[in-house]
């Protein structure tokens, strides 16, 4: 499929619906850029707990958030996340960082400063860039040609995280699910939420593949027009 004008998806939703697995094929398959803003509040949490900074001090956050330089690699065979020019893709999956990273996120300055980093990088992707996150289509991108919001049920969602995590234990791995959703879509600063105009994808009792081929239909029936 060639296009001349760039295509900006949107896939926004809770952990363990299989977004960053859905956003990175689709953009292969559709020679798109792709960006998980996830990983770019993971790496600012990172920073701050590398510099020990409280991550329950909003102010100390808050005047902390322009410091680190973050820098994320887009090609979806090979996405990378710097910060000062360390590769930090190992360090910020850790349980520390997943249990630190709503709080961090948020810091309305640390979304100012990654809601500019992400709309940079959308506004120079050449050929179109998948972007995946929470609050994509609700706020960072709102004029994206596509927005795809994606649930499932809590229980899919703890097993497939917990088989991401090689067999954690999965009431613990449910139970740190649904309080990191809670503070995500509790925030006052653009929580996650469906946008009015997203097309929702239960994807609940659906295969990856077919999840996958869903939401890259739902693209060329956008460039098509449809
Ligand atoms: O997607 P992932 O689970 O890696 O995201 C980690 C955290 O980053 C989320 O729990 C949320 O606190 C934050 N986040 C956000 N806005 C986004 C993407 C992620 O606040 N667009």
């Amino acid at each position: 499929m060639e296009s001349a004008t760039p295509v900006i998806v949107a896939i926004d939703g809770p952990s363990g619906t299989g977004k960053s697995s859905t956003s990175k094929a689709v953009a292969a398959q559709l020679g798109l850029s792709y960006l998980d803003t996830g990983a770019q509040y993971r790496a600012i949490t990172w920073w701050m707990v590398h510099n020990g900074i409280d991550t329950g001090d909003r102010a100390a956050i808050a005047a902390a958030a322009g410091k680190p330089e973050i820098v994320s690699g887009t090609d979806p065979l090979n996405p990378t996340i710097t910060v000062d020019g360390v590769d930090v893709s190992g360090p910020i999956r850790t349980q520390e960082v997943t249990s630190k990273v709503s709080a961090v996120s948020a810091v309305p300055d640390v979304r100012a400063r990654i809601t500019e980093l992400q709309r940079s990088l959308a506004a120079t992707a050449e050929r179109g860039i998948v972007v995946e996150g929470r609050d994509i289509g609700t706020t960072v991108l709102p004029d994206a040609d596509l927005k795809v919001f994606l649930t499932a049920s809590p229980e899919a969602r703890a097993a497939r995280r917990s088989g991401e995590l090689r067999g954690a234990d999965i009431h613990t791995t449910r139970e740190a699910l649904i309080k990191r959703d809670a503070a995500d879509s509790s925030r006052k600063t653009s929580p996650l939420a469906k946008a009015d105009d997203a097309v929702e994808v239960d994807t609940t009792d659906l295969t990856l593949p077919q999840v996958i081929d869903c939401v890259v239909t739902l693209v060329e029936e956008k460039r098509a027009g449809k």
